[in-house]
């Protein structure tokens, strides 16, 4: 099933210039930036993000590192691309990421792991148009 997914280059990585090498991967896996943009979440934008997280207790330091600097989120579109981006992002510590993912080329600690990608078409449903007005989706 073609599907869209939410994905953003976290601050981190953006600092690191790799917002091409974050997008290599995606595309030589065959999968389609349908938008893209850079911005500056503030604090508040980065909580209302993470919202289903406001009950863990890393749940300020996220939102915190999320609104440090800017980001890139992008819609990812192809087939199964909710599950494919997940499994190119690599496990959320880099620790245990396998080798060939983006969390294990440019993730620093399980915080600042230089990706999201939505994990569910729920997620994805909620997380898109956050960001993206359907016009600007192609
Ligand atoms: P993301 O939602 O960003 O794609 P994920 O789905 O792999 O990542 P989640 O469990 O949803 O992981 O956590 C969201 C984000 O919160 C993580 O990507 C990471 O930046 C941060 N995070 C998760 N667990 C921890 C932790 N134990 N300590 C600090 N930060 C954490
Ligand atoms: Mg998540």
């Amino acid at each position: 099933m073609v599907q869209r997914t939410l994905s953003i280059i976290k601050p981190d990585a953006v600092k690191k210039n790799a917002i091409g090498g974050v997008l290599k991967y995606f595309e030589d896996a065959g999968l389609r930036v349908a938008a893209l943009k850079k911005i500056h979440l503030s604090m508040e934008e980065a909580k209302r993000f993470y919202i289903v997280h406001k009950e863990r207790p890393f749940y300020n330091d996220l939102a915190s590192f999320m609104s440090e600097g800017p980001v890139v989120v992008l819609v990812i579109e192809g087939e199964d691309a909710i599950a494919r981006v997940r499994q190119i992002m690599g496990a959320t510590n880099p620790k245990d990421a396998a080798p060939g993912t983006i969390r294990a080329a440019y993730a620093e600690n399980i915080e600042r792991n230089a990706v999201h990608g939505s994990d569910s078409e729920k997620s994805a449903s909620y997380e898109i148009p956050f960001f993206f007005p359907e016009i600007e989706i192609h």
